[in-house]
């Protein structure tokens, strides 16, 4: 057989044998397509309908090599949510995680989980669309994620949780849903996507973020900001994100503490410095947060309820100081920061600590 022959019988194996030809985006806008409606179903919403949050780690997984981008457009078609209402966001996976969608309905509280069973996406647009919901989702599952039921109702909260009713993600879609219904603002929602799941550390990295703006503003073009994070917690992402503060372009430097170093600068955040990169010159601030002070304010810090609940109850608590960072941030050291100080403080071989001297 010639090089032609073979690529005849390759084409017509693809066109006539049923399961060959590769998923396309008509399939993945078909399926996001179909966990909306299965939703609306389920929760009994209509298009348009400003109660309903949906959130999706659909456009970061990858499956059977194929991006799943295009079932946004399904979900947008059907229910009318987008990002740009903000009542649609993309939450941050690995590309081989399971591929879901979750929506929310903040009237009722009531939540529905989808998750995609990854084998029948290789099929034909006709083959995808006779599909069964139970074919295509792996699991579909109903609970109510509102924390003032879920704390009300503590043998459902319990079972939510502990038979991961929303595969797993609890910790992402229920303090999203319920910070989201709390009106939170847009630009924390957005960066807390990039941080897998939603958590006082994220939420204490709002709160810095506003306080080095407000005692350092951006003023120039030259200036960014550059954070020596030291020591690292889940704060880091949000300023990521926020800043634009990324490792990869120098904005970030990540190392670690060990407990003495805790214990001899209590409640140590980090290095914050606007540098201006035009005058090779910065100012810096060394930060405390106050952790002990957010447990008291939002009454988690003994917690004695449902080991589940206090992590969001504290997300939600936290929501109308936003605007009050100095309830939890304060400055250890104000300092000037020029070139060779910050190669210092950025170098594998030098202590951060040490060469601000506040150790
Ligand atoms: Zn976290």
């Amino acid at each position: 057989m010639n090089k032609l022959r073979i690529s005849a019988a390759i084409v017509l194996i693809l066109v006539f044998v049923p399961g060959m030809a590769l998923a396309d985006k008509a399939v993945f806008e078909e399926l996001g397509s179909k966990a909306a409606k299965t939703a609306m179903e389920q929760l009994k919403f209509e298009k348009g309908d400003s109660n309903i949050l949906a959130l999706t780690d659909a456009g970061h997984v990858i499956v059977d090599g194929q991006t799943t981008q295009a079932a946004l457009n399904g979900i947008t078609a059907e229910t009318g949510l987008s990002l740009g209402d903000g009542n649609l966001f993309q939450i941050l996976r690995a590309y081989w995680k399971p591929l879901w969608f979750y929506f929310f309905d903040k009237k009722t509280g009531e939540a529905v989980y989808l998750q995609v069973n990854s084998k029948i996406l290789n099929k034909s647009l006709d083959e995808f669309k006779a599909l069964s919901d139970n074919q295509v989702f792996s699991k579909i599952t109903k609970a109510n994620a509102d924390l003032d039921y879920m704390l009300n109702h503590t043998d459902e909260g319990n079972a939510t949780y502990n038979n991961k009713a929303f595969g797993g993600n609890e910790g992402t879609v229920v303090p999203f849903s319920n910070v989201w219904a709390h009106d939170a603002p847009f630009d924390f929602l957005q960066a807390t996507c990039f941080h897998d799941h939603l958590c006082p550390g994220v939420t204490s990295g709002y709160f810095l973020a506003k306080y080095v703006e407000e005692k350092l503003p951006i003023t120039d073009s030259s200036e960014s900001y550059k954070v020596i994070s030291c020591p690292n917690w889940c704060k880091e992402d949000l300023l990521q994100m926020r800043w634009d503060a990324t490792p990869g372009k120098s904005g970030m430097f990540v190392m670690a503490l060990t407990d003495t170093e805790k214990k001899a600068v209590p409640n140590i955040a980090g290095i914050y410095i606007r540098w201006n990169d035009t005058a090779k010159e910065g100012d810096a601030l060394v930060l405390r947060y106050n952790s002990t002070q957010s447990g008291d304010l939002t009454g988690t810090a003994n917690w004695k309820g449902p080991s589940w609940a206090s992590k969001p109850l504290s997300c939600v608590r936290l929501l109308p100081y936003m605007d009050q960072p100095d309830l939890f941030v304060s400055t250890i050291k104000e300092l000037k920061v020029d070139q060779s100080m910050l190669s210092q403080m950025q170098n594998a071989g030098m202590h951060p600590l040490k060469v601000v001297g506040v150790l």
